[in-house]
């Protein structure tokens, strides 16, 4: 059995990872938690960019969570803004300043300097394993997926170009099925 090895492999990807993070988000001020709460809501539909879904997809703390939304709030990283519909709830959006941060440093220099030596065929091969994985692991666990949305059982084609959710029963955009959802229920 490999369990131990791959166990250890991903923990020291891991540690790297958030060392060049920790890094990346010092260079703009910011905490670990900061930069990947911005992350998360620069990749998240319009489902999953509340209070609750940032703290499910960290696995932080409610009080963890929103006191890093104060603090980019501050920054004028993000902005809360109500749901049309439910005045209870507030939706996180991302500035144009947090867009650009993020494009500037996700994926950090280090991650980028190891992907360019690597071939198209082992960056595939690599992502389809990464990606097996992470199915697995969370299958096996029954945790939420938080997969893209077109990859989603609820969604359904709708007309010649356009998508339609099922669940929440509202048409989706080209754009909209590249990002993650809260409520993503996988295909298999
Ligand atoms: S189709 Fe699935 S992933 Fe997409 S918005 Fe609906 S529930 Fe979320």
């Amino acid at each position: 059995m490999k369990t131990q090895f791959i166990y250890h492999t991903i923990e020291r990807l891991g540690e790297l990872l958030k060392i060049a993070a920790r890094k990346a988000g010092a260079e703009y001020g910011l905490q670990p938690v900061q930069l990947e709460v911005l992350h998360y809501l620069s990749v998240c539909n319009r489902y999953s960019d509340t209070l609750m879904a940032v703290t499910e997809y960290l696995g932080q703390t409610k009080g963890t969570v929103s006191q890093t939304i104060k603090i980019l709030e501050k920054k004028q990283l993000l902005d809360k803004i109500s749901d049309l519909k439910d005045k209870r709830v507030s939706h996180l959006k991302i500035t144009p300043k947090a867009i650009a941060l993020i494009k500037d440093k996700i994926p950090t220099t280090m991650f980028i300097n190891a992907s360019n030596h690597l071939s198209l065929t082992q960056q595939q091969g690599i992502s389809s394993t990464l990606q097996l994985l992470l199915t697995t692991l969370i299958q096996s666990n029954n945790m939420k997926s938080f997969g893209h949305c077109f990859s989603c059982r609820y969604n359904a084609k709708s007309g010649d170009s356009g998508y339609f959710c099922n669940l929440v029963k509202e048409p989706l955009t080209e754009k909209d099925v590249l990002l993650i959802c809260r409520e993503h229920l996988s295909n298999k």
